[in-house]
């Protein structure tokens, strides 16, 4: 079997995972990216206020006014100088940053080489110690050519960019309580997840496991989802399945080995007594052993029957037939315990009546309900059979006034192996499973069928089949 992570570990490795996932993302635009993109976004300002100031001068409408407007709302610093004077708004050095003479020409021999005329620095120098530790300003200069492209006008505006480690550190300790938090937050949540998902299904599985022991108590509470409880829901009626066909299978066992071993033991004795004993070679005692014979061969048909229809590869040859006819003519069978056996056996039986259906495995479902009329009739010995239309089809009964069943096995009868009376009874099938014969037959037939009975007082059972209409 492959090594799989258990669920529970799997849930903190998923969650631990997204947590560090997370802080990673947050570390990284808030520690990392924060700087550059503050740098950029005013970097872009000096370029866009430079350029507004170009086109002005341009078209002649610069006026200081509009300089002065542009600084304040902008909080950068503009200057411009046209034809040798230096224009300024007022308020003139309000927060900009001093220029020597010599990086002044600098900035303004690097924006003549550019093609555009434009040139971009940066100063660490603190020229504004007010700004404080780690402040910086940048300018960007712009020379403004007229048509003879001769220089018109130099504009440089600066900016001072605050410096962001201070709260970048204040940051990173964030972060740090952040991932505290989320580790202690992902071990909660893992905890819980597992009481709902993972210690259920645990639960759930241990007890399947034990199912092949034979162990098939299942604990029919889980403190799980919804899932997790129609799960245990499903496996309990899996396991009380499993423990029925167990039993079944038991049953099964114990009644045919009984059911063979009489016959089988017959057979052996009564052909040991005749080698014994030639005198005893009579033809009724090798009728004792064709007869047993002939019993064994009835219970392996049975058997093979049963599970030949459970396994569904069973189909009826169906047919239009008389059905009158067919149980009249069966009754001939039964004449024998009329006159031998002192029965008294009723025909109430309505001729011409015709279905549709399997007629010699109906036979076989009607020669159930008579022998076990005439085993289970005691000492009345009356059974009346009876065939007649109703509303909703043919009805077909085998009533007996003999032992009954009891109101709580009657639900059962028709289970496969089931026999009321454990101590064994013998008869021509005898190990139960006549009826569960009988009963796959009449499903097949889409019949209805069943039994009314009163402990004492006897039993009818009836099937009725849909009346065939020419
Ligand atoms: P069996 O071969 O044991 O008769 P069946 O499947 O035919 O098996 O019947 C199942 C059980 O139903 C029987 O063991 C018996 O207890 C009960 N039973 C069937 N028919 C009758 C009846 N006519 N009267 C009383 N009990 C009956």
């Amino acid at each position: 079997m492959k090594n799989r992570v258990s669920l529970k570990w799997k849930i903190g490795r998923t969650l631990l995972l997204f947590g560090v996932l997370v802080i990673a993302l947050l570390f990284l635009f808030q520690l990392i990216l924060l700087e550059p993109m503050y740098e950029n976004s005013k970097i872009k300002a000096v370029k866009e206020i430079s350029e507004s100031i170009a086109d002005k001068i341009e078209d002649d409408e610069l006026t200081s006014e509009y300089l002065s407007q542009a600084q304040m709302q902008s909080d950068t610093c503009i200057r411009v100088f046209q034809s040798d004077s230096y224009v300024m708004s007022e308020g003139d050095f309000r927060g900009c940053p001093m220029l020597k003479p010599d990086e002044l020409n600098e900035m303004i021999a690097n924006a003549a080489a550019d093609e555009d005329g434009e040139y971009l620095s940066k100063t660490n120098t603190d020229l504004m110690p007010a700004g404080g530790e780690g402040f910086r300003n940048i300018f960007f200069t712009k020379l403004v050519e007229d048509d003879d492209d001769a220089v018109k006008a130099i504009v440089i505006v600066s900016a001072g960019i605050a410096a962001v480690n201070a709260a970048t550190n204040a940051l990173s300790n964030q972060l740090l309580y952040i991932g505290a938090i989320m580790v202690v937050l992902t071990l909660l949540l893992t905890l819980m997840l597992n009481r709902q998902i993972a210690v259920p299904l645990a639960r759930i599985n241990e007890s399947a496991k034990h199912l092949p022991e034979g162990s098939y108590e299942i604990d029919p509470k889980t403190n799980g989802y919804r899932e997790a409880q129609e799960l245990n829901e499903t496996l309990q009626q899996a396991a009380a399945d499993i423990q029925k066909a167990d039993k079944a299978k038991r049953d099964l066992i114990a009644n045919v080995s009984h059911d063979l071993r009489t016959p089988l033991t017959m057979i052996s004795g009564y052909g040991e007594m005749m080698i014994d004993l030639p005198e005893e070679k009579t033809d009724e005692n090798i009728q004792v052993i064709i007869d047993e014979s002939k019993r064994l061969n009835a219970l392996v048909n049975d058997l093979l029957d049963l599970s030949r229809m459970q396994e569904k590869k069973i189909t009826l040859q169906k047919e239009v037939f008389s059905l009158s006819d067919m149980i009249s003519s069966e009754m001939r069978k039964y004449d024998v315990y009329r006159m031998q056996d002192g029965f008294t056996i009723e025909e109430e039986i309505e001729p011409g009546l015709t279905a549709e259906g399997d007629s010699s495995r109906l036979k076989q479902v009607f020669n159930n309900f008579m022998t076990n009329a005439i085993h289970y009739s005691g000492e009345r010995k009356h059974i009346i059979v009876r065939v007649r239309k109703e509303q909703d089809g043919i009805r077909t009964e085998v009533q007996d006034f003999g032992e009954g069943i009891d109101e709580k096995d009657i639900a059962n009868i028709w289970d496969r192996y089931y026999k009321v009376d454990k101590e064994h009874v013998r008869v021509s099938s005898g190990s139960g499973i006549g009826l569960s014969i009988a009963r796959e037959i009449l499903e097949l037939h889409r019949a209805r069928y069943g039994v009314n009975s009163v402990k004492g007082q006897g039993s009818t059972f009836w099937f009725i089949l849909p009346l065939h209409k020419a």
